[in-house]
């Protein structure tokens, strides 16, 4: 039999570094602060709220672009936490989680040859998206430990063949957020262009310190370019039930559902139903900055006299910490090495680079019990 050839798209793709490392937690029985996922339950009002739903009959598909009551309450967020929304008719879709949107957005607009610019570290899904659809990532790198832009930088990436910008604050995996300063530039940078802003917006509500998050339809030249893309599997603990969301001005929204309707048509019905219910009452993402603030400093508090370096996180359920005084190591041979002899995994930071450039550092997730942030942070202040 001849050894047929089927051509991969992405020959260079492996298994992604989350289902690596939580692999290797599993098999080593190690603490694992790798996948970004809480390992404490969701209120239990959410979960009745799902039950009622299903008992009720919402079990069959639901619209194409979500149910109205959930995007009716996403409008409500919107205008309560930035005072300005989208039109829950034709600017807002529900997607099977953030990955989905971010998927079908580039599949929406990416031909083959456009340019699309990401900020390194960047979050695993979109060079392999870009590439699926032809287009050329145009990386700009950032540097540990502040992570900040270089606008002039940003601005001598752009050429007539830039279709798309991506961006994502606060930031995983570095923990970092963007100044109101950042998207002011970002907008001069757009203004007068035809270019198309995908704004990750997942942690929005895991912001610290009392900064307020910089969506991108507070600026309303980039509010015109730009889809907002977000999460409730981050916001309300359910990273499994993967249901999130977009919004875009309806020119862009129209583009979006021609392609998520042959995606997935629609996503999970009684979910939708529940956080419909469940996000009329603000309180119950008005107090998740303050919720995970108190883990970043519990965790923090913990680990402080260890060997690692630490630049406290700003936003996300990320904190990175800076190795280089414990070990040469590679990350990715350092991250491995402490799941397996110390029995707690984390993420190495050198796979989400340009280059896989190694700047010591790995991320750890703090969306954890405080009994396993300690149990973790013994093992840290060993190492
Ligand atoms: N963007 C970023 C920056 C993320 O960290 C994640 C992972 N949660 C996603 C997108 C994907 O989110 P979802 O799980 O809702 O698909
Ligand atoms: N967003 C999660 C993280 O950054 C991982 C999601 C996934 O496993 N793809 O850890």
């Amino acid at each position: 039999m001849n050894n047929p050839d089927f051509n991969s798209k992405l020959p260079y793709v492996k298994s992604s570094i989350f289902s690596v490392m939580s692999g290797l937690a599993h098999q080593h029985n190690a603490i694992n602060l790798s996948q970004g996922f809480p390992n404490f339950k969701s209120d239990p009002k959410l979960l009745e709220l799902v039950n009622k739903a299903m008992i009720n009959g919402f079990n069959q598909y639901a619209p194409m672009a979500g149910a109205i009551e959930l995007r009716e309450a996403i409008a409500n967020k919107f205008q309560l936490l930035y005072n300005n929304s989208y039109c829950p008719e034709t600017e807002i879709t529900v997607t099977a989680g953030a990955t989905q949107a971010i998927y079908t957005i580039i599949s929406a607009f990416i031909k083959p040859n456009d340019e699309v610019i990401i900020f390194r570290p960047a979050y695993d899904c979109y060079e392999p998206t870009i590439a699926l659809n032809g287009g050329k990532t145009i990386s700009v790198q950032l540097e540990a430990p502040n992570y900040t832009v270089n606008w002039t930088t940003v601005a001598s990436k752009i050429t007539p063949n830039t279709k798309m910008i991506i961006i994502n604050t606060p930031h995983n995996p570095s923990g970092t957020v963007w100044s109101k300063e950042d998207m002011l530039m970002l907008q001069k940078l757009i203004d007068g262009t035809n270019i198309i802003v995908l704004s990750d917006e997942v942690y929005e509500h895991i912001i610290f310190d009392k900064m307020h998050h910089q969506s991108a339809c507070l600026f309303p030249i980039l509010k015109a370019h730009s889809f907002v893309v977000a999460s409730f599997g981050k916001t309300f603990h359910n990273t499994g039930w993967k249901l999130g969301y977009c919004c875009a001005p309806e020119k862009l929204m129209k583009e979006f559902q021609k392609v998520h309707q042959f995606n997935v048509f629609c996503v999970n019905h009684p979910m939708q139903k529940a956080i419909a219910e469940y996000i009329n009452e603000p309180q119950h993402y008005r107090m998740l900055p303050d919720f995970y603030q108190e883990k970043r400093d519990l965790f923090l508090s913990l680990i402080q006299h260890s060997r690692f370096k630490i630049t406290p996180s700003k936003g996300t359920y990320f904190q990175v910490l800076d190795f280089s005084a414990i070990t040469d190591e590679n990350d990715v041979v350092f991250a491995k090495r402490l799941t397996k002899e110390h029995k707690l995994a984390s993420i190495p930071m050198s796979v989400f680079n340009e280059n896989n450039t190694d700047y010591k550092v790995l991320r750890f997730c703090f969306a954890k019990t405080d009994d396993t942030l300690k149990r973790a942070a013994d093992i840290i202040n060993l190492i």
